[in-house]
């Protein structure tokens, strides 16, 4: 298949890009690495009358720390994430997941805002970016805006983006004092969406004892999915089988997973146990290590 028609711009700078936005309002598309726009409109899922391709445009693919936390804009390329030693460093869960993504092919060209403003519900990214609190800047007519992950995901392939901003940057808080971190999905094959997988950050005090955790589920939900029983079962806990055991019962009992050719609701729902269930002692370990991998 081929796509439907389509006009084609390729504007030199973020401004000139709002513009293009501004004038074509929902019939117009972003084409950041084409990985999963271009399928779709091969196959006609997608045919929008305007393209406004942002590769072109200079300063939005930086990776680099602000005020201690870590700032990557939304064209770095999911390959250059996975190589880049200051995101190994600073959010070494992004790059325990990126390995996850599609192939080192697809990865050359898919970008990191891509795959967040994209909203896959089975995505590895988005996951990660809610697991790790990530606040994302919005850039429209009116200037900028900063969004939580929380508040950014809103359901099947959608966001909280108007029709006229796009995604320029990811923000990542600093780790806390003893973080740790985990990712993990079962696929059929490597490479492949996962039928079901997590994204965990988790962090100790001084005694031990868990004070915060954020556990998002991926392939379970409309979007990504933030486990907040799970976590709850482990605030204030000793990290242990204990406290393992109630948080993986408590993500089994709060998801609805959908049911699909791949894989039926009550094994995404068991996967999902099995998972929170080996990602834990992974990542307490690395937050009574002090933060290492
Ligand atoms: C064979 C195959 C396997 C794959 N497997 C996986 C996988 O296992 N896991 C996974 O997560 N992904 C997978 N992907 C998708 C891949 O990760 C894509 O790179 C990613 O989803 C989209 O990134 P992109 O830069 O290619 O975006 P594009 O395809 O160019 O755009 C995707 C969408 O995001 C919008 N967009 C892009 N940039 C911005 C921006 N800055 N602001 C606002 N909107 C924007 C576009 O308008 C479009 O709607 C796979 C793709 C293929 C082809």
């Amino acid at each position: 298949m081929k796509p439907a028609p389509f006009e084609y711009h390729r504007p030199d700078t973020v401004e000139e890009a709002l513009a293009l936005l501004a004038q074509h309002g929902w019939e117009a598309k972003l084409l950041a690495g084409g990985q999963s726009l271009v399928p779709a409109m091969n196959f006609r899922l997608s045919a929008p009358g305007v393209l406004i391709d942002l590769n072109r445009i200079l300063g939005l693919d930086s990776i680099r720390e602000v005020d201690g936390a870590l700032r990557i804009g939304a064209m770095v390329r999911q390959r250059v994430a996975e190589r880049s030693e200051l995101i190994a460093r600073a959010a070494p869960l992004v790059a325990e997941a990126l390995p996850f993504v599609a192939h080192p092919q697809i990865r050359n060209r898919g970008t990191m805002g891509g795959s967040i403003a994209h909203a896959d519900p089975a995505a590895e990214l988005p996951a990660v970016m809610l697991a790790l609190g990530a606040r994302f800047h919005l850039r429209g007519p009116g200037g900028m805006r900063a969004l939580a992950a929380d508040e950014f995901f809103t359901g099947l392939f959608a966001t909280a983006l108007e029709h006229d901003e796009m995604l320029g940057e990811i923000e990542i808080p600093a780790p806390a004092a003893r973080p740790g971190w985990a990712f993990m999905e079962i696929s059929r094959r490597h490479g492949d969406f996962g039928l079901a997988g997590l994204a965990m950050s988790v962090s100790v005090d001084e005694d031990g004892k868990c004070d915060a955790a954020r556990i998002a589920l991926l392939g379970v939900g409309e979007g990504p999915v933030l486990a907040r029983g799970a976590a709850d079962a482990l605030i204030g806990a000793a990290p242990g089988d204990d406290a393992f055991a109630a948080a993986a019962e408590a993500a089994r009992a709060e998801i609805d997973p959908p049911a699909d050719i791949h894989a039926s609701s009550d094994y995404r729902r068991h996967l999902v146990g099995v998972l929170v269930a080996r990602a834990l002692p992974v990542a307490f370990a690395r937050a009574a290590a002090g933060g290492r991998g």
